[in-house]
């Protein structure tokens, strides 16, 4: 009767809940180790100019195998921001974008890495001096005069100026004058206002993929990333255009002359030997 079956779904929901409860634990005891344990992995996506078919840039993507098993970061990362390990995990990918930028600057190859970096990162002022000084650190363990800071870009997400922190905003400002470029990632997805474009120092948007695949399907896509691309001239930031994955993806892609694309269609994220190989 419907009074059972109300009961049964409501058990399914708890169990449901406390499964996903025990994998966000386990997922998190494994995480605290995962540094240690050699299991993370920096992978690289190369971004490419669809005109000349030229790798000018590279995003560098998080993975973690435990036990020979895959975890995807859009899985790992929020657990890694909850519980705070995502500070130390951001350290860790930065010095291995560093050292991989280093060792493209070196073998003459003008690539720059692009970094994720989440919210969290900045999200004290303890933190946030911590970042400007990471990099003086990398210089002074290396023994290097100067840090390539051109080799760097910085992908932060609409969640970082929705904060509107002065502190941010001059910190940022203040690496970008060394030459790192700041890039707005999933442009378009989060929920802050338009005019962080203009008070915030920005070099780059990156179009969310999900607007390049539902092209396609709804024309009003199509309008939307116009409408952004255009804005973007107008504020003179340069567009990535994100995932993708089709020949009419990359005719459209041409045809509103944007510059730079990252997507399946060229290239998957890949190791960074096989990055270097490829290069
Ligand atoms: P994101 O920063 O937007 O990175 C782009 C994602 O799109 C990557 O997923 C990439 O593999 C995927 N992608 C690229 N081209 C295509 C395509 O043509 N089609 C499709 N369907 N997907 C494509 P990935 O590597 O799974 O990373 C997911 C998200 O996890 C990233 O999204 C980013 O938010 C986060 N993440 C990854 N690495 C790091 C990291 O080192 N630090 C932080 N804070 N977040 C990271
Ligand atoms: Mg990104
Ligand atoms: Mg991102
Ligand atoms: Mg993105």
């Amino acid at each position: 009767n419907a009074k059972s079956s109300g009961r049964n779904c409501h058990q399914f929901f708890n169990q449901d809940i406390q499964l996903e409860a025990e994998r966000k634990a386990q997922l998190h005891f494994h995480l605290k180790k995962a540094i240690n344990q050699n299991e993370l992995e920096l992978f690289y996506q190369p971004i490419v100019n669809p005109l000349s078919g030229k790798i000018i840039k590279a995003e560098a993507l998080l993975r973690w195998c435990h036990n020979g098993q895959y975890i995807s970061p859009v899985e790992f990362i929020p657990i890694a921001e909850q519980s705070g390990l995502i500070v130390e995990i951001g350290e860790w990918v930065k010095t291995q974008a560093a050292l991989t930028a280093i060792e493209l600057k070196k073998s003459g190859l003008f690539i720059p890495i692009s970094v994720n970096v989440s919210t969290l990162e900045f999200c004290s002022l303890e933190l946030q001096k911590r970042f400007l000084q990471f990099f003086d650190r990398v210089v002074d363990k290396l023994n290097m005069e100067e840090f390539p800071y051109q080799m760097i870009t910085l992908e932060i997400t609409e969640s970082l100026m929705m904060k509107q922190q002065k502190e941010v905003s001059e910190l940022l400002s203040l690496l970008r004058h060394r030459g790192i470029q700041i890039s707005i990632d999933d442009f378009g997805t989060g929920y802050s206002s338009l005019s962080y474009l203009v008070s915030f120092p920005v070099d780059q948007i990156k179009i969310d993929k999900s607007f390049i695949h539902q092209l396609e399907t709804d024309p009003r896509h199509k309008a939307l990333v116009e409408a952004i691309v255009s804005m973007s001239r107008a504020l003179e930031l340069t567009v990535v255009a994100e995932g993708v994955e089709t020949q009419s993806q990359v005719d459209f892609v041409n045809q509103q002359q944007i510059q730079a694309v990252q997507g399946y269609f060229y290239y998957k994220p890949m190791s960074k030997s096989d990055f270097f190989g490829l290069l």
